[in-house]
């Protein structure tokens, strides 16, 4: 028995990268898991046959999680199937490499809508079942930007990743007295696929010896989240842990 057996999780974004590392060890730990994506059906379905692995249930649903009606929907099938829900990672997350005089007001609004009204939309439904059982845990996903702002444009991605930590203080007051927790997890530079693609080898080797502690693994992110998710996390509340290697100090 795993510690967070028993518990039913919902990690937005996880047919890839940081997202699927979350819903992974959150499996390892015991949770049944829900993975949601937008377009990446395939990949999703793989990150539920691992999780699967682990012995746990997993379900697949996509759902486009800045838009209501498919946040309603995503959290029906949840009812219908587990008919509860513990954790909600609101990890979904995107960016665009633009600074100000390129951005559009349409790519301003879907980068607010994917990963901040998400946040709101998702942690809105997820609220008000755990409220009923008197027992959640909210985790959302930020960013090192959120501390020190983006290094080369990206205003609109760093604004949504800093307005999550506000969302997460003030949500951690509302949600106490259910006996729900809020944090935030602010992750510094994580090798994802994504980051290979952007930098190439010798560009990630360069930005590795500029972290005390190198570079951070998806694994690392996922068990911050489950720390969060589990025992440890009790009586943490309004907080952001920032898996960052020392990359940025407060
Ligand atoms: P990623 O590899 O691009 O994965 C993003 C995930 O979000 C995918 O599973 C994608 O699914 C899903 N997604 C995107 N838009 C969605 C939507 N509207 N509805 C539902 N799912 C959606 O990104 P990542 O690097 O893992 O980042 C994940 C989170 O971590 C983000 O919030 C990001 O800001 C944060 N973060 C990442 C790093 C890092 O180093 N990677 C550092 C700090 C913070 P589809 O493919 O199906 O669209």
């Amino acid at each position: 028995m795993g510690e967070l057996s028993g518990k039913v999780a919902l990690v937005t974004g996880s047919s890839r990268g940081l997202g699927k590392g979350v819903a992974l060890v959150l499996a390892e730990k015991g949770a049944d898991v829900v993975v949601n994506y937008n377009s990446s059906r395939e990949e999703a379905e793989e990150v539920c046959k691992a999780v699967r692995g682990y012995g746990v249930q997993s379900i697949c649903v996509q759902a486009n999680v800045g838009k209501s009606d498919d946040v309603q929907r995503l959290f029906s099938e949840i009812d219908a199937k587990f008919g509860k829900l513990d954790f909600l990672v609101n990890n979904a997350g995107t960016s665009r490499a633009e600074n100000i005089f390129d951005i559009t007001e349409e790519n301003w609004d879907y980068i607010l809508e994917t990963n901040l009204k998400s946040v709101f939309l998702c942690s809105k439904a997820a609220m008000i079942r755990m409220r009923e059982r008197k027992f959640g845990r909210i985790v959302n996903m930020s960013s090192m930007v959120a501390h020190q702002g983006a290094l080369f444009g990206h205003v609109h991605y760093a604004s949504t990743k800093g307005g999550i930590l506000s969302f997460t203080k003030t949500l951690a007051r509302t949600a106490a007295p259910y006996g729900i927790t809020v944090n935030a997890v602010a992750p510094g530079i994580i090798k994802t696929e994504l980051l290979f693609k952007t930098h190439g080898e010798e560009g990630v080797a360069k930005l590795a010896s500029t972290v005390p502690l190198g570079l951070g693994e998806m694994r690392d992110v996922g068990l911050a989240v489950a720390y969060l998710c589990g025992e440890g996390g009790n009586y943490l509340t309004g907080i952001c842990l920032d898996v960052n290697g020392g990359m940025y100090m407060h």
